[in-house]
Formats: structure tokens, sequence, C-alpha cells
């Protein structure tokens, strides 16, 4: 497996108070530095990364039949993705030792973000994407200046040219469920639920798989959190991957061993959570089970739809991936799995502008057609 940072919690609780963040200027994820892997005096990046909003929809939780409901909207990172809360730890990390090149292959949004991150530092830094990868993403690579690998392959083909790379140049490795400070950059969006919350955490989070790196580390977090005394009790995680691309759902209910379960064939329409063996399988499979909650499969026409419904009821535009928590809500409300008094965040991790085409297909599929002039 990955391995684990750990901390000493009574020094950190010496450090950091929830009064003294009552009172804090700093609303980006570094307001949480004393529960961060960096040294004190670290030069941070100037990019704002974290402290996204969290918007309370009535709307939708009536059509649920829910009493509360929260949109966690990711979308609103620098590079418009969940994954720059990893890559702001990972140049912080890369400049603490001294790295001259930073590398990571990603389905494409960790190289967004790590693209964008070393831009706003001028890092140096290789990326190996699968060619396939939504044009956006990799428009967005080429305009901050990375130099840029178009993998003719899967993302999983990327990452492991990218590991031997790193391994003959020797390049700082920001791979997600590689290098284990990427867990502790994910894990402060856990702080920020439960602080936009008041410190009271909620019954469910739902969030989208694909390597488990994410929900790995909205698990940590909550566990920091009740290390620390801040919350009293441990929201259930609620797991939510695209049907074609279903290993830990799979696993998780036919308790099969992950250890030797062996690669599957990832298809969806939901390129952020495509992959064939999640790198970070044992820490997601150990997210869900010890929180008692759940791994949840959507096809990728109710992703699609939930890109359409989650957009016309609150104004947050998800890309696919993102969508494919709300998907899963729906679900699991289908299936019986979430009360009607639990309180329940979907975390939407992705801009739908980051998918254009995606986009173009849920609209179609709504059956939504713009009106055209001369
Ligand atoms: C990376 C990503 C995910 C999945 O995160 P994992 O850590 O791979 O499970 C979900 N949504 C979006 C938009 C992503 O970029």
């Amino acid at each position: 497996g990955i391995l684990d940072v750990q901390y000493d919690y009574d020094f950190i609780g010496r450090q950091i108070s929830k009064e003294a963040l009552l009172e804090s200027g700093n609303l980006s994820i570094w307001r949480y530095l004393p529960l961060l892997p960096v040294h004190p005096d670290a030069t941070i990046p100037p990019l704002a990364v974290g402290w996204t909003p969290l918007y309370p929809s009535r709307r939708l939780a009536k059509e649920l039949g829910l009493n509360a409901l929260w949109i966690k909207d990711d979308g609103r990172q620098p590079t418009a993705s969940f994954k720059d809360r990893a890559s702001a730890v990972a140049v912080v990390k890369a400049k603490e030792k001294g790295a001259e090149i930073i590398t990571t292959a990603s389905t494409g949004n960790a190289a967004a973000a790590l693209s964008g991150l070393c831009a706003s530092i001028q890092q140096a830094n290789v990326i190996f994407v699968p060619e396939t990868a939504p044009q956006a993403k990799i428009a967005q690579l080429l305009v901050f200046g990375s130099r840029v690998f178009l993998v003719k392959g899967t993302y999983d083909d990327a990452f492991d040219l990218c590991l031997k790379a790193t391994k003959t140049y020797g390049w700082y490795n920001r791979n997600t469920a590689y290098n284990p400070y990427m867990t502790e950059g994910k894990k402060t969006a856990a702080y920020e639920i439960c602080e936009q919350l008041g410190w009271n955490a909620p019954d469910r989070i739902f969030v989208s798989v694909g390597d488990g790196c994410i929900i790995g580390g909205l698990h940590k977090g909550l566990k920091d959190l009740a290390a620390l005394g801040w919350i009293d009790k441990m929201p259930k995680l609620m797991g939510v991957q695209a049907a074609g691309s279903g290993y830990m759902y799979e696993a998780w209910k036919s308790n099969e061993d992950i250890h030797t379960k062996p690669p599957i064939s990832a298809q969806t329409v939901a390129d952020s959570i495509s992959s064939e063996l999640p790198r970070d399988r044992i820490k997601a499979l150990a997210a869900v089970n010890e929180t008692g909650g759940a791994f949840l499969s959507v096809e990728d026409n109710e992703i699609l739809s939930a890109i359409t419904q989650l957009a016309r009821s609150t104004g947050v535009f998800a890309e696919p991936a993102g969508a494919a928590a709300y998907a899963g809500l729906i679900k699991a409300v289908a299936q019986n799995r979430v009360s009607k008094d639990d309180t329940v965040v979907v975390l939407n991790t992705g801009n739908g502008l980051k998918d254009v085409a995606g986009a173009m297909q849920a609209v179609d599929l709504a059956g939504t057609k713009p009106f055209r002039v001369k």
C-alpha cells in the first residue's frame, strides 16, 4: 500500500484550535498549516487553493426527500479540479527537496493541477497523459508551459511510463497513490466540510472514486479531526464508481481480496475516474469499511443525466466524474441506503468546462436544443 504520514496530535493541538481558525483570514488549505506535512516556514505557492464553497441545496434535498443536502464545489479551484489540493503540497515538498523537475502521470486533472501550480512558482515539470484526455485538460498543460508527453495508451500506461522516467532521471514524483503527501493535500477537503458546517460532521459524504486517493484523503482528514477531538462522529464515506470502471465496487460487493484481484478493463465517459487498477485501493477500501459507508456503481447515462440535474437545480456545472458523486446519491436514495434525517454532502471534484464534449452528450440526453436563428 501507500505510506501514511503520521502526526503528533498533542503537539498539533497546541499549535491550532477551532477558535483560532475562526479568526484566520487565510481562506486556503494553508489555514490548516500545522496539520500539513510541510515546514512551518515553507514557501507557499501563491494560487488560492481550497476553501471552496459548500452550498446548501434545499431544492435537491426536497426532490430526494432529504432534510439537508450540501454541494461542495471543487470545480472552483484555480485549475478547476480537486487535484489542486494535492499539487499545492507537491510543489512545496519538491522545493524542500531541491528537486529540479517534478513529474506526474494523470488522466488529466492531476496533470493540469501540477502544471498550474508549477507555473505559479516557475517550477520545471514533465507530464504524461493518455492522448485521449479531454482537449481542455491538454490545453491547460500546454498553456501553462509544461513539457507534455501524450501517451498512446491508457492512463495506466502513462503511469507506468512516468514511474520509469522518475527512476531513470531522478525527477520528483507527484504520482497519485505513490507519493504519500498527496493524500495530505486531499484531506483538507474534509477539514473544510466540517468547519463550514460549524464542526458538525455530516452523516454521509458522497465522492467519486477512480484511484481511490480522494476518498482515502477524506478519511485521513476525518481521522485527524477525530484525533484532535474536533468532531464527535465519523461521517460514512460513500464511494461512487462508474459501472465501466468498477474495480472497487466489485471487490467491495463480492468481498474480493484487493491484494490479488487483477486489473479490469476500464471504459467510461467519466475519464477522471477511469482506472484499471485503483492505485490507492487499500486506503479506499478502508475508508468505506471503517466508516460504515458503501461503494456504489452508476452507469454512464446516469452520470450524464446527473450533470444537467445538478446544474439546473444548483448552478454547479460538474464534469462527468464530479457529477458521478451526485448520481451515486440518487442511487443510494433509491436503494434506501440513506435515511431522510441524514445530513449529506456531495463533493463535486471537477468543473464542467473540463469536458465540453461530455457536457454536450449530457445536454443531448436531456433533450435540450438551442433555437437557431439567422
Ligand atoms: C481524480 C479525480 C477523481 C477521482 O479521484 P481518485 O483519487 O482517483 O479516486 C474524481 N473526480 C475528478 C474530477 C478527478 O479529477
